[in-house]
């Protein structure tokens, strides 16, 4: 995977992507997915488990794919509908993972193209978190002393009243949060919940 970088552009930019959400890691970047080994990175404060809803078979039903990215500032360690940002490695002098090798490689794939963004994003689906997706969801349980889906649906509505609070006040939505607004509509109509183990054949044939 091709890899973006202009440490000019973003520094004059103080990044705005960054402000915006935390970026999200790919499996390769970690040297070992088990449990142990994630409890510890997770407990050292820099990442999250997060992920993102999807369709399953069809518009009728609805699942979460998992994947860990940098934490967002005041963000807890299961964030499955983000605040946002920003991320806790943003600095005043840029991002504080000086090796752009350990950085998120899903940010990387971020052409930085326009100070204040939107900048180009080269990223295509990437499914390779399917894989560890039963260890995330152990680690969200751990975390959360609650079932991975009574999480899921408590962050959801959480989210839904961020979202209404900042609609009240006129304050504008990021993309994220429109995207996950339309999501809480679509989870609260009552739609089946598929477990990613039942479906992720669909996604990884
Ligand atoms: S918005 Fe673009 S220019 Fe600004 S920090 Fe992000 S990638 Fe860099
Ligand atoms: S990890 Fe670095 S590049 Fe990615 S969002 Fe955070 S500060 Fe920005």
């Amino acid at each position: 995977m091709k890899k973006y970088f202009n440490k000019e552009m973003c520094a004059s930019c103080k990044g705005a992507c960054c402000k915006e959400m935390g970026c999200v890691y790919l499996p390769s970047d970690f040297e070992c997915l088990e449990f142990e080994y994630l409890k510890n990175l997770l407990n050292q404060g820099k990442i999250s488990i997060s992920g993102q809803p999807f369709n399953g078979f069809c518009s009728d039903d609805w699942s979460y794919l998992l994947y860990l990215r940098a934490r967002n500032v005041s963000s807890p360690i299961v964030d499955l509908f983000s605040k946002g940002g920003p991320c806790i490695n943003l600095t005043e002098i840029g991002c504080s993972i000086a090796d752009i090798n350990k950085r998120p490689a899903l940010g990387l794939t971020v052409e930085p193209c326009k100070v204040g963004g939107p900048c180009h994003q080269h990223y295509t689906n990437d499914f390779s978190w399917l894989e560890y997706n039963d260890v995330l969801k152990q680690l969200s349980e751990y975390y959360s002393n609650k079932s991975f889906l009574e999480v899921l649906v408590t962050q959801a509505k959480d989210m839904n009243l961020r979202i209404i609070e900042k609609l009240k006040n006129k304050e504008e939505l990021f993309n994220f949060e429109k995207f996950y607004y339309k999501w809480y509509r679509e989870i609260m109509l009552g739609k089946p919940y598929y477990e990613i183990e039942e479906i992720k054949y669909l996604l990884n044939p």
